[in-house]
């Protein structure tokens, strides 16, 4: 049986580069993939054409030069979809961060630069042809991540292969091979020198295509990377990266990245507020990602204790789970119980006390009803400002203490968000606020 089955337009971009005369091998990460019984789509192309004889061959309205200094170029299909061909190529110089290429190598020469032997084999689809110079697919049935060459010096050349390394071995709960597990040792030291936005993008590839993400997050704990490259991170808690693996990766399409969001959050979910952006604006992680994590570790700090004692001991009541929402916000507020859930469930797995499952569960649905019927949020009071003016009340900060007594009682008994019975308590609000109407 052939596994190895590339996508239509994959192999029609390659029947078009052999039939010029070029050849055109599949490589890397879908190989890898089919190997081991998935279903890839994106499959990178590897040919003995020049960038500039891909352009040519497919024309510059096909054709976007992405990474042309490397040889890179994207090819569109019909669809519009991009498929990257990559020219053979060497890598002559690396210092860990810019690479210098030489074009007009053999194919065991380009598979040579490649990090990992399950990540250096070819299949040509013209002849059906495998070429596996490292063995990859021994190590592929082995289970095993192994440098190409000699580890220490592929680690020296590009300390990301340390990461890279542990993200495979994780994602398909492969062990690594001792001298490229030394080498990655060895590198934790040198890791900073990587751009954040490496590190980022490994971490965010971890936290997106792994299933249980708190091996590899162990791993870089063990080696030593962690405290180099997250430092607000060096102590957290074994229960916080047991919690990765309790939150879904998402595997939508389309995807709804709120998971990958929550499971960065999650790890963040112990450290200060103040710290924790900092450390994810340094891994130049999005506004909206920081926001993410910062709302729900905010939440976790200030509302996680007493949920949990609450949780523990009894039912909420109606209010308490309306003040919580109100609290968290409709925005956060799955989000935040899912992220708890998770770090409750590890607690619970470790034998720590935490809310049971069941009272989490029914606490998850109580909200849910809630979210939807019950008034919240100031925007949600039956009355605003237009009233507060239209009672000859003059704008200003006194509103915004007014409303937010206003909804303090509606928090209490949701039944009182009527414009009348609000109308009715807003003198005795700002009597009490020792105003004046
Ligand atoms: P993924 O599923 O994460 O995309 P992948 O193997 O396709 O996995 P890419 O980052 O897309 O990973 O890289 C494609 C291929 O390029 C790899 O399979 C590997 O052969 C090679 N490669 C990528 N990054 C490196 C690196 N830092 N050092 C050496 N070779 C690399
Ligand atoms: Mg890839």
């Amino acid at each position: 049986m052939n596994r190895l089955q590339p996508t239509r337009s994959v192999l029609d971009i390659a029947r078009r580069l052999e039939a010029a005369g070029f050849e055109a091998w599949c490589v890397g990460g879908a190989i890898r993939d089919a190997l081991l019984g998935g279903h890839p789509l994106d499959w990178d192309l590897a040919t003995t054409a020049t960038p500039k004889q891909v352009i040519d061959l497919f024309g510059r309205r096909r054709t976007i030069p992405v990474g042309i200094e490397f040889g890179t170029v994207s090819v569109l299909d019909e669809a519009g979809v991009a498929h990257e061909i990559t020219t053979f190529r060497r890598d002559v110089r690396t210092d860990g961060r810019h690479a210098e290429v030489e074009f007009g190598v053999s194919l065991t020469d380009d598979l040579a630069r490649r990090d990992f032997t399950i990540n250096a084999i070819a299949y040509r689809p013209k002849t059906r042809e495998m070429r596996d110079p490292f063995h990859g697919q021994e190590d592929l049935a082995a289970g095993v991540v192994r440098a190409v060459g000699d580890a220490d010096q592929r680690m020296r050349e590009d300390r990301l292969r340390a990461l890279r390394a542990i993200r495979f071995a994780a994602r398909y709960g492969f062990h690594i091979e001792p001298a490229t597990r030394a080498a990655i040792d060895a590198s934790a030291p040198y890791l900073t020198r990587l751009s954040a936005e490496r590190v980022q993008q490994e971490l965010v590839k971890t936290m997106e295509q792994v299933d249980q993400p708190a091996a590899a997050l162990r791993l870089w704990q063990e080696t030593g990377a962690l405290a180099v490259l997250v430092p607000a991170l060096s102590t957290v808690d074994a229960d916080a990266l047991a919690a990765l693996d309790l939150l879904p990766r998402d595997r939508g399409r389309p995807p709804k990245p709120q998971r990958t969001s929550n499971r960065i959050a999650a790890l963040f979910l112990d450290v200060p507020v103040a710290e924790g952006r900092r450390a994810l604006a340094d891994l130049r992680l999005s506004k909206h990602q920081i926001a993410w994590a910062a709302a729900l570790a905010e939440a976790w700090q200030t509302l996680g204790q007493a949920m949990a004692a609450t949780l523990a001991e009894r039912t909420p009541t109606d209010e308490e789970v309306r003040r919580w929402l109100a609290r968290l916000g409709r925005l956060h507020a799955g989000a935040f119980l899912r992220v708890a859930a998770a770090r409750w469930q590890a607690m619970r797995d470790a034998d720590e006390p935490a809310p049971a499952a069941a009272a989490v569960r029914a606490l998850h649905r109580r909200m849910r009803r809630s979210m939807y019927r019950d008034p919240l949020q100031i925007a949600d009071l039956r009355i605003g400002g237009d009233e507060l003016r239209g009672m000859g009340i003059p704008a200003g900060p006194i509103y915004a203490k007014i409303l937010q007594a206003l909804l303090d009682r509606v928090l209490e008994d949701p039944a009182r968000n009527t414009p009348e019975a609000l109308l009715a308590e807003v003198p005795r609000i700002v009597a009490a606020a020792g105003g004046r109407t």
